[in-house]
């Protein structure tokens, strides 16, 4: 945190009487953004912000995107895509799950764009279109091998043969295995991709999300569509992370406990004491996307992986001990010289001393799910130079 930042809103649960609190940092965020669109030119850079960005409020992030120049977004939900143009109304929002007939009318309404990605979704948009003077614009979604949405590849080139005046906007697709970098895969996907943009000659084609704008075979489309890169997290795996992070998630401490030697600590018993132990007992758990998976004992996960989480405090890694709880989860603190914590203090979750991505490894799962999982027990404090969003 720079002095010139200023602390510009707080929402979620107060302070006073939350266990947990989240830094989001938008200044970082609005970095990584200029960082990634830098990487994509010539292509221009949207933002992907499905799942509420990532966990961290869509109408946040949003707006100080907006004002560092993104004018394209993609959501999942049409419901998503409702809440982007509520604070950033001249946005053009992409929707990417599927399309049904029941929702064209806020489609028309509100100005969002579905990507459509079956036959049957495109039947359907063209009917509902039909007795409109002017179609509203779709996106295309086509499947280059990842067995998920969109027409297939030879679906795909019969429709451009077939369609006329009711062509797409843009035609993307998605990659199964960018952050692999090696991965054959992605080569097929660009490749087949490349030529499938021959096909819809003049119209706007997107295909890198965050591990895509890294890779060495990206370029040749004109949008690209980031997401959890710009929220901090790494977009290539086995790669020195080039983002800055975005979220610090700590937990307040309860209390400090001494354990002694030979007795157990929580749940199951599984945290055998092989010395006297002082524990911070905090209040987060898996009810705020804590997973129980990190915990440090008692879980299949630590039958093949050893370590568990652990959290950062006074310049330190403690771990965690025994099993996350729903509400608790305990650190091991003997390390720590006595006073250097107390109860009411905040232990780092993860943040700039534990890597979002660190953490989500030692539960067994990447850092979109521990974004995506946090949930709304936590005060939540956004960081931003400027007041005005
Ligand atoms: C989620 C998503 C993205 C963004 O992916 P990241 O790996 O978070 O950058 C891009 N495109 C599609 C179709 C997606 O579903």
């Amino acid at each position: 945190m720079t002095a010139k930042m200023q602390h510009i809103a707080t929402t979620g649960a107060d302070p006073r009487l939350a266990g947990g609190r989240l830094t989001i940092d938008l200044d970082a965020l609005v970095a990584n953004w200029l960082l990634l669109a830098e990487r994509s030119k010539p292509a221009r850079t949207a933002a992907v912000v499905k799942a509420d960005a990532y966990g961290l409020g869509i109408i946040h992030v949003v707006p100080v995107l907006w004002k560092a120049g993104c004018r394209t977004f993609f959501v999942a939900l049409a419901e998503e895509g409702l809440r982007v143009k509520a604070v950033a109304p001249d946005a053009q929002v992409f929707v990417l799950n599927g399309f049904f007939a029941e929702a064209f009318p806020v489609y028309e309404q509100s100005n969002l764009t579905p990507v459509l990605g079956s036959l049957q979704e495109l039947a359907s948009w063209k009917a509902l279109n039909a007795g409109r003077t002017e179609k509203l614009p779709y996106a295309l979604h086509v499947d280059t091998g990842m067995n998920r949405l969109g027409l297939t590849v030879n679906e795909a080139i019969r429709f451009a043969g077939e369609s006329k005046d009711d062509k797409p906007i843009l035609l993307i697709t998605h990659l199964a295995t960018a952050d692999e970098q090696k991965h054959e895969l992605s080569q097929r996907q660009f490749e087949s991709f490349q030529k499938l943009r021959e096909h819809f000659s003049g119209i706007e084609s997107s295909i890198a999300n965050s591990p895509g704008i890294f890779h060495s075979l990206n370029a040749g489309y004109e949008l690209s569509r980031p997401g959890v890169a710009m929220y901090g997290g790494e977009p290539v795996s086995g790669i020195a992370n080039p983002m800055r992070p975005v979220v610090t998630s700590e937990a307040r401490i309860v209390q400090i406990r001494t354990g002694l030697k030979g007795e157990t600590a929580g749940y199951g018993a599984t945290a055998r004491l092989t010395r006297d132990t002082r524990i911070a007992i905090c209040s987060v758990g898996y009810a705020d996307g804590y997973l129980r998976s990190a915990s440090g004992s008692g879980v299949p996960l630590r039958q093949t992986l050893n370590n568990g989480g652990c959290g950062f405090i006074a310049g330190k890694k403690v771990p965690i001990i025994g099993r996350v709880t729903m509400d608790l989860t305990s650190f091991d603190i003997s390390e720590l010289d006595e006073g250097e914590a107390k109860a009411g203090d905040y232990i780092e979750l993860f943040g700039s001393n534990i890597s979002l991505d660190d953490a989500a490894r030692a539960a067994g799962t990447i850092g979109y799910e521990l974004l995506t999982s946090l949930g709304n027990r936590y005060h939540r404090r956004y960081l931003y130079s400027g007041n005005e969003i």
